[in-house]
């Protein structure tokens, strides 16, 4: 079938229209109408390769929410109609010990991307979300819960999970001490998550200006990460922070914040952090993780979640016209808090 999309057919050059072809329905796919594609910074490194690994053409997009338009003929778990989601994997190779466990994401033979990556049959190379039609196995596709705002559901299937999931890890609930650096696409879902657990929410910010918005997203407390002053006086004084900035930075700032025996994941920034002291670790047991995403069960108890709760992101939504300037914005910090693509927008733009 052919489709089309948004590509970036290089690190310099903006997206734009750009037509290829989706795979014919194997027995086990399901044929997605695309209807929101959210935007998020791992986007954005990619299609400007700040990873070092993006093949071009590539069409970006992994916080996916569409209707299903055809199903093959061994698939049983959706139907023509139905409204569904899919994230930032579409395939893994379903055997191993971390697959088996559900955990998709860590797969033993790596996970194939929703894009940018080679099909696991084929080799061709996925394409993502900005497009109008995706084609997905019907393991990798997510039931969106009934009465959940479509428009606003998109960013969960990235920005969410990658923070529910080191949320859950921690057995975050009432009484539990969390701190969100960073408070952009992911940062944002981690505060109204946290806070849905019912934990006390700190937002670890280089914006002051961003304290009313913290406050009205759930968060009990920001701190200036700016303000030496202030971050001496919360020392000791987290059980989980979650670290989303998406470049280089210093992680020393925040150790001593953590409590004995807690812990810093790290979901934003991909390489090297630069000199790290080990002090703040040994004499309080400090400890630094990383986390990627999550597993698909996991995805769909975060959906199920924020279905009963009505938890859902603050969205701005633009026209794939618009995708570039929305780019720029980002890199600026100007986001509040996810960008969203109306995808009824693509054919009107490609017309
Ligand atoms: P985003 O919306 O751009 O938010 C990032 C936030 O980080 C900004 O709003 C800003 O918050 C803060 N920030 C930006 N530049 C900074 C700097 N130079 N120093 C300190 N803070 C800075 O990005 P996002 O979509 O949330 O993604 C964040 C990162 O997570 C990206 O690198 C993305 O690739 C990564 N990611 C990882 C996973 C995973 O599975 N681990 C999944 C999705 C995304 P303040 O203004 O409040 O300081
Ligand atoms: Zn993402």
């Amino acid at each position: 079938m052919e489709v089309i999309g948004y590509a970036a057919r290089g690190a310099d050059t903006p997206l734009a229209p750009y037509s290829f072809e989706r795979r014919a329905l194997r027995p086990n796919d399901v044929a997605i109408d695309i209807l929101y594609c959210g935007v998020c910074h791992s986007d954005l490194h990619m299609a400007r390769n700040d990873w070092g690994m993006t093949g071009y053409p590539i069409i970006p997009g992994h916080e996916i929410v569409g209707r299903v338009t055809a199903v093959g003929s061994d698939v049983t778990r959706v139907q023509a109609g139905d409204v569904v989601a899919v994230g930032c994997m579409v395939d893994s190779c379903q055997r191993c010990d971390q697959c088996r466990k559900g955990e998709e994401q860590l797969c033993r033979e790596g996970m194939t991307m929703t894009y940018g990556s080679p099909d696991r049959n084929t080799g061709e190379i996925t394409q993502g979300g900005y497009s109008k039609h995706v084609v997905v196995r019907q393991e990798f596709v997510l039931r969106v819960p009934e009465g959940l705002d479509l428009s606003r559901a998109a960013p969960l299937l990235c920005a969410g999970i990658t923070t529910y999931s080191p949320l859950r890890a921690a057995a975050v609930g009432p009484g539990s001490r969390v701190g969100i650096v960073g408070l952009g696409g992911l940062g944002h879902m981690a505060v109204k998550l946290a806070s849905g657990l019912g934990a006390h929410v700190t937002v670890l910010s280089r914006s002051p200006d961003k304290m009313a918005d913290a406050r009205a997203l759930g968060a009990d407390a920001l701190l200036v990460s700016t303000d030496e002053q202030a971050m001496a006086a919360a020392q000791s004084s987290f059980d989980l922070i979650i670290d989303t900035v998406p470049v280089r930075h210093d992680l020393n700032a925040y150790l001593p914040l953590l409590d004995v025996d807690g812990t810093l994941v790290i979901v934003g920034q991909v390489g090297p952090v630069g000199e790290l002291m080990t002090p703040p670790m040994l004499f309080g047991r400090r400890r630094i993780a990383g986390s990627l995403i999550g597993g698909i069960a996991e995805t769909q108890e975060l959906l199920d979640f924020c279905g009963r709760k009505n938890i859902l992101p603050d969205c701005e939504m633009i026209r794939i016209e618009q995708i570039n300037e929305a780019f720029e914005r980002m890199v600026r910090s100007d986001v509040r808090y996810r960008f969203v693509i109306d995808m009824s927008s693509l054919t009107a733009a490609s017309d």
